[in-house]
């Protein structure tokens, strides 16, 4: 039995087995690095006699994995918090919080919410065990340092725990070197470190040989990758493992997308025709404010060039409306890009002013940086959300009647003969039939024959 597992084992009562499995639930906010990260601590805990609990409330653990990118999703945790209050208060369970605002918080989370147990930041996800038997002994305390980047060791998948699995996220690297003016994420998750090549390729294919069939490698900025050879050559690598069919990649930052990184879409068909290319604005002037060091103009070179490399691939972006300073012209130009490019789909949010950046010491301070009011900010979204929508669905429906090649990922919402997959340029596909026609990682070629806000259906032609 481990430390953990006597450390923070509750007095056993009658009935109950001595070598009951302790039951982790966690709860994850945020973009795909939290989603890998709390994978990593689930599997970390399994070597430590945790298995996943179904609910929160058949949990020994609660881990609460936060997002800090808008003000929206710390709302989001503290009202988590309040619903596993009862559950900790009726099992005994810990509650411990992680991510970007465990990091941004720090101690005053433990101030503020009396019930959590202890919290830690990203770096000191490995330190986990440590921190359990820290906890079980009734000490509350956040973790929040960093690591040097020579110090730092990527936590590595287990391929076990991914058996079973289609499609697996593979961190390539950690933290980012810009100064967006809007964004907290330098702050919450430090300095870039790049995980050397030959342990992100190992990944990968240890990933292949228990089924994986395609891997979406991850970083905040994941295109300035630097672990011992650039990006594109790192996709080069991980496309030639043998058994992989498809290889993604996600976020990128418009002024990394270099000439190399656009021929390997044109030479590598495992490398999928989408690309993520965060925008932000339309505006040049909203642009420069937003410290993003490019123009709209060379935006488009290097949109125009993918598209020339690789036809057909699916662009997709994100938009901040209302950034400080933003005039109605400077929207009009973020819906004169959106037109223009005809993004196959887009997220976009309402300005959020965070703590640490650059903008929010700015707000008020000069005619440029006025603050947009709220409800003129909402009535830029939604305009541009509707806009976004009708080109989504315009390049859905062009797809009806193509033949598709969809990868399976699984059953639909647990239904009995529908199930789903992607296809190449990342849209979901639902199929009706049974899982032996449509079994989870098989490449099928698919005619569509509908489109939906959201989806696709299709009718199965012949295995590829
Ligand atoms: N690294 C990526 C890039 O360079 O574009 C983006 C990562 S960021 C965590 C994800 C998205 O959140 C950003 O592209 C931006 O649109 C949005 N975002 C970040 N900070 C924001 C803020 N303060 N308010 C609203 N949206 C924000
Ligand atoms: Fe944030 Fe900019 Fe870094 Fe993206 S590139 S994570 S938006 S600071």
């Amino acid at each position: 039995m481990s430390d953990l597992v006597s450390l923070t084992r509750r007095p056993t009562s009658p009935g109950e087995p001595a070598a009951a499995v302790r039951k982790v639930f966690v709860h994850t906010f945020g973009c795909q690095m939290n989603e890998a990260d709390s994978q990593r601590m689930v599997e970390l805990l399994g070597r430590h006699a945790f298995a996943p609990a179904a609910s929160a409330e058949d949990a020994d653990l609660i881990l609460v994995n936060t997002c800090a990118v808008r003000e929206k999703a710390e709302q989001k945790l503290l009202s988590a918090l309040g619903r596993y209050r009862e559950v900790k208060a009726r099992r005994g369970a810990l509650i411990a919080v992680s991510g970007c605002v465990a990091q941004q918080e720090k101690e005053r989370l433990l101030a503020r919410v009396p019930y959590v147990d202890f919290v830690f930041g990203p770096d000191n996800l490995g330190r986990l065990p440590e921190m359990l038997a820290r906890a079980g002994q009734r000490e509350r305390f956040a973790e929040t340092g960093w690591m040097d980047s020579e110090e730092y060791v990527f936590p590595r998948a287990d391929p076990e725990a991914a058996r079973g699995r289609v499609t697996a996220f593979v961190t390539a690297m950690k933290g980012c070197d810009n100064v967006c003016a809007f964004c907290i994420v330098p702050h919450t998750r430090g300095r870039e470190v790049s995980r050397p090549f030959p342990d992100v390729v190992a990944e990968c294919a240890a990933l292949a040989d228990v089924g994986v069939r395609e891997v979406t490698l991850i970083g905040q900025n994941v295109n300035s990758y630097a672990g011992g050879c650039d990006f594109p050559s790192l996709l080069r690598r991980v496309a030639a493992v043998p058994a992989l069919a498809r290889v993604r990649f996600t976020t990128s930052h418009p002024h990394d997308l270099s000439d190399a990184l656009v021929e390997v879409f044109r030479d590598e068909p495992r490398v999928m025709p989408h690309f993520h290319l965060p925008v932000q604005s339309g505006s040049d002037a909203v642009l420069l404010r937003m410290r993003r060091d490019y123009t709209v103009a060379e935006y488009m070179g290097r949109f125009e060039k993918l598209r020339a490399a690789r036809p057909g691939i699916a662009i997709t972006t994100d938009f901040i409306v209302g950034f400080p300073g933003e005039t109605d012209e400077d929207f009009e130009r973020s819906m004169a890009l959106l037109e223009r490019a005809r993004f196959d789909n887009s997220f976009s949010f309402v300005y959020s002013p965070r703590p640490h950046t650059g903008a929010i010491r700015r707000i008020g301070s000069a005619p440029e940086w006025v603050e947009v009011p709220r409800e003129v900010a909402i009535a830029r979204l939604e305009r541009l959300q509707a806009a976004q929508r009708r080109i989504s669905s315009e390049a859905m429906v062009r797809q009806v009647g193509e033949t598709v090649e969809v990868l399976v990922e699984g059953a639909l919402d647990g239904e009995e003969g529908r199930r789903f997959g992607r296809t190449p340029e990342n849209r979901v596909v639902h199929l009706d039939a049974a899982p032996a026609q449509a079994p989870a990682a098989a490449l099928l070629s698919v005619r569509v024959t509908r489109a939906h806000a959201n989806s696709l259906s299709g009718e199965i032609l012949v295995p590829t």
